[in-house]
C-alpha cells in the first residue's frame, strides 16, 4: 500500500491548536516502523483542480489570507499548505487509476478537508481534499462512492455533491456534535447520525447498513474520509470506540473488494499513531 505524505505538512500549525502536526508525524512514525508501507510524495493541487468542487472566491481567500473563522486559523502560506494537502488526495487516486496501486492508497495530509463546502472553510478545513479527488474521478467518468467515518459529519463533502450524478455519500457521525448537520438522507447522501457514547455494537449495525448502501450502489471506486475521532479517548467527541476496534472497521471495508482511497480527517488523541497502524495492518 502506498502512504503519500510529505514532511511539508508538518510545517505549519498553531499553538495549541488540536489540529496539529503532531497528529500526522505520530502517525507517520508508527507507519513507517511498521514496514509494510511504500512511501511517496504528493505535489500542489492545481487552480482546475479546485475549481471543479469551489468557487473563485473560496480559493481567493484562502491565497490571499483574507479569511477570518474561529476554528481555523488564517496562517501564512495556508494556500500552500491545503494546495498540497488536496495533492496528497489526488495522487492516491492517480496511482489507483493507472494501475500503480491494485487496492489501497492512502493520503496522510493536513490540513484536513471534509467541512470545506463549495464556498466556505471551516472546522480546521480550507479545501475538501476528498471531493478534490472525487471530482476528478467523475470527470474521468468513474462511479464513485465516498465513506466518511470521521466523528463528525461531513457538511462539506455532502454540500458538494448533494443531488450529483455517480456518486455517493455515506456518512456515519455523532450527533448532536459539530457541525450539527448530517440528522437524515438527502437526495444522493446517507446520514447515519449516532449518539454520544455509541459503542462498537451500534456502529457495527450502522456501518453494515451504510455499506449496503454502498453495495447497491457498485462503485467503480470508494474514497473513505478516514476520522480516528471516533476513539472512546478522543478529546474532542464521545464515541466508544476502541483500538481493537479499527482492525473490525478495517475488515468490513476491505470486505467490499473495492480499489479504495483513503483521505486523513480528524482524530485528536495522543494514540493516534497506533489506531492508525492497527487498521492499516489489518487493512493490507
Ligand atoms: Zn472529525
Amino acid at each position: 500500500m502506498t502512504v503519500i505524505y510529505s514532511s511539508k505538512f508538518l510545517d505549519f500549525g498553531e499553538v495549541g491548536h488540536p489540529e496539529s502536526p503532531q497528529r500526522l508525524e505520530l502517525i507517520y512514525h508508527e507507519l513507517r516502523d511498521a514496514g509494510l508501507f511504500h512511501f511517496e510524495t504528493p505535489s500542489a493541487a492545481t487552480l482546475s483542480d479546485l475549481l471543479r468542487v469551489h468557487n473563485m472566491s473560496l480559493v481567493e481567500q484562502v491565497k490571499r489570507n483574507e479569511f477570518y473563522n474561529p476554528d481555523t486559523p488564517n496562517i501564512e502560506n495556508i494556500y500552500s499548505f491545503a494546495l498540497l494537502s488536496a495533492g496528497a488526495a489526488l495522487k492516491a487516486i492517480s496511482l489507483l487509476e493507472d494501475g500503480r496501486e491494485k487496492r489501497f492508497t492512502y493520503a496522510l495530509a493536513r490540513p484536513p478537508g471534509h467541512h470545506a463546502t463549495r464556498k466556505e472553510l471551516g472546522g480546521f478545513c480550507y479545501f475538501n481534499n476528498i471531493a478534490v479527488a472525487s471530482a476528478r474521478l467523475l470527470a474521468d467518468g468513474k462511479k464513485v462512492a465516498i465513506l466518511d467515518i470521521d466523528v463528525h459529519h461531513g457538511n462539506g463533502t455532502e454540500d458538494i455533491f448533494r443531488g450529483k450524478k455517480n456518486i455517493i455519500y455515506v456518512s456515519l457521525h455523532q450527533s448532536p456534535l459539530y457541525p450539527g448537520t448530517g440528522l437524515a438522507q438527502h437526495d444522493n447522501c446517507f446520514n447515519f447520525p449516532l449518539p454520544p457514547g455509541t459503542s462498537m455494537d451500534s456502529y457495527i449495525e450502522a456501518l453494515s447498513l451504510g455499506l449496503r448502501q454502498i453495495k447497491k450502489f457498485s462503485p467503480d471506486i470508494l474514497g473513505v474520509s478516514l476520522g480516528f475521532d471516533t476513539y472512546a479517548q478522543d478529546p474532542l467527541a464521545e464515541m466508544r470506540l476502541y483500538r481493537s476496534d479499527y482492525r473490525i472497521v478495517a475488515g468490513m471495508i476491505k470486505r467490499l473488494l473495492l480499489p479504495t482511497f483513503f483521505v486523513q480527517e480528524g482524530g485528536y488523541s495522543q494514540d493516534i499513531g497506533k489506531l492508525a497502524k492497527t487498521f492499516f495492518s489489518e487493512l493490507i
